[in-house]
């Protein structure tokens, strides 16, 4: 069954004669349980896309439905609510606060939205993401890898429905990326996280469950269980 869709979405930036249509008719199923990677040609479509899915931006037209709620009816507060609480985020600049630890870096969706800490989902994550002595180091003493996991870990202990990451490996060196994927990979096989990344890097495609590719505002392709060679 499918996380999140998008049927005929379009966005069109400004209007008349200088208008852009970054999203001309894109639909995307992206099914629970599954690393899905977005890749295409820079400016095809695919920020605008994971914005629209992520609701950050509202699409032109078309719908969206996000774990089972239609995203274009919210309003702004309710909007504001389920990217607070339903999706989580991962950045290209990993985005950690430096004067925290990493496990105060992990746990601050939980502390913003006053939740408590559900420690063994705590534990399993953190686990799961190869960090269990990392815990009481500072963004400074940690690898690019290693704070690229906290970022991870962080997106995920709030057991979001879907997780969106934004050009995850786009700071690292390949073996950091390497690391950075597999474990990522293993946080979706073993916790069931729903997981959709944008990259430009084949090798880090190949580690999604499917990749779709955009051109030009639309989906062009699909490959199921890619590896690095086929996406190339
Ligand atoms: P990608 O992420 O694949 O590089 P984008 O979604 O960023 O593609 O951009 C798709 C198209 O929309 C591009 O032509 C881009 O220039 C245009 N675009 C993106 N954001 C804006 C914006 N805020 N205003 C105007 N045009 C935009
Ligand atoms: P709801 O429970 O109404 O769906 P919540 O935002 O309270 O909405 O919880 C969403 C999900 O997050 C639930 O599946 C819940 O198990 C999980 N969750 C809630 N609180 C915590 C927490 N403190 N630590 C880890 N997971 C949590």
């Amino acid at each position: 069954t499918a996380i999140a869709t998008a049927r005929d979405l379009v966005k069109v930036y400004g209007q008349g004669p200088m208008a852009v249509r970054a999203l001309d008719g894109v639909d995307v199923d992206l099914v629970r349980g599954e690393l899905t990677a977005i890749m295409g040609p820079s400016g095809s479509g695919k920020s605008t896309l994971m914005h629209c899915l992520a609701g950050l931006d509202r699409p032109t037209s078309g719908a969206v439905v996000v774990d089972g709620q239609e995203i274009s009816a919210l309003s702004e507060r309710r909007l504001t609510q389920l990217r607070r609480t339903r999706v989580g985020f991962v950045f290209q600049a990993y985005n950690l606060i430096p004067t925290l630890t990493a496990l105060e870096n992990i746990t601050l969706p939980l502390d913003i939205a006053r939740r408590p800490v559900d420690r063994a989902h705590l534990e399993h994550v953190v686990d799961t993401l190869g960090l269990r002595d990392r815990l009481t180091h500072k963004p400074a003493e940690l690898s690019g890898g290693q704070q690229q996991r906290v970022a991870c870990a962080r997106a995920l202990v709030a057991r979001p429905a879907i997780v969106f990451a934004d050009e995850p490996t786009g700071n690292l060196d390949s073996s950091s990326s390497a690391e950075v994927l597999g474990f990522l990979r293993r946080s979706v096989d073993e916790l069931g996280q729903s997981v959709v990344m944008v990259t430009h890097d084949p090798t880090s495609a190949g580690y999604a469950h499917r990749v779709l590719f955009l051109a030009d505002g639309r989906v062009v392709g699909e490959l199921r269980d890619p590896t690095a060679e086929r996406v190339l």
